[in-house]
């Protein structure tokens, strides 16, 4: 059987670092985390949501999946946005895809990859809303990072939708739902300009 004790060493020299700058890091961070930030990323092993973004533990609350999707039947993501929204009260939504994304590029050809082909078909529906937009374009590498940006700009809308935020605004909660794409070649985040604070934005139909 492999081992991972590399990573047991890794760990230890990690906190004995940390507890070196700041001695009482771990000791307040354990009595509470009150993030300002949910990241909704992709779980791709190169889109690391603190390192990216600079910060320590305790200051971004993170979901990941293939494709950063915002699924309306997903419960686990559901119950990421509530607890976030509802007790942990973020004040920003995140949501980041990045360029040259695996899930994005899978989405778009005709292998099939096994069970990860149904979650990958919510990203063929973002295709189909987008066909015309999509079909002007031929380079394959465009295709994929055309396709992610406007993937993150569904899922802003998903989540603008759901029961939480939607509730949350109309009490007054002031929570702005951000939409991003990284660039894995220069590791700087780009900003859609499709952020919402209120669900006018991003209107279906009349809830409630
Ligand atoms: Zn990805």
């Amino acid at each position: 059987m492999k081992t991972i004790q590399h990573l047991f060493d890794n760990n230890k020299q990690w906190a004995e670092k940390i507890s070196q700058e700041d001695p009482n890091f771990f000791q307040n961070l354990s009595e509470q985390q009150s993030p300002k930030y949910l990241w909704i990323g992709c779980s791709d092993s190169r889109v690391p949501a603190n390192a990216l973004l600079n910060m320590d533990p305790g200051e971004v609350f993170v979901h990941r999946n293939i494709a950063n999707q915002v699924i309306h039947t997903d419960l686990n993501c559901l119950s990421v946005i509530q607890y976030a929204v509802d007790v942990l009260k973020v004040e920003h939504i995140i949501v980041c895809g990045h360029y040259g994304c695996g899930g994005i590029g899978a989405a778009l050809d005709d292998k099939s990859y096994g069970l990860i082909d149904n979650w990958l078909r919510h990203i063929e529906d973002v295709y189909r809303f987008n066909k015309d937009k999509m079909d002007k374009i031929t380079d394959p590498k465009e295709r994929i990072n055309l396709l992610c940006e406007l993937n993150v700009i569904e899922q802003v809308a998903n989540i603008s939708n759901t029961m939480t935020l939607v509730n949350a605004w109309k009490r007054g909660q002031d929570i702005t739902v951000h939409g991003l794409v990284y660039n894995l070649q220069d590791g700087i985040l780009k900003d859609l300009e499709v952020s919402s604070n209120d669900r006018k934005h991003y209107f279906t139909k009349s809830i409630g």
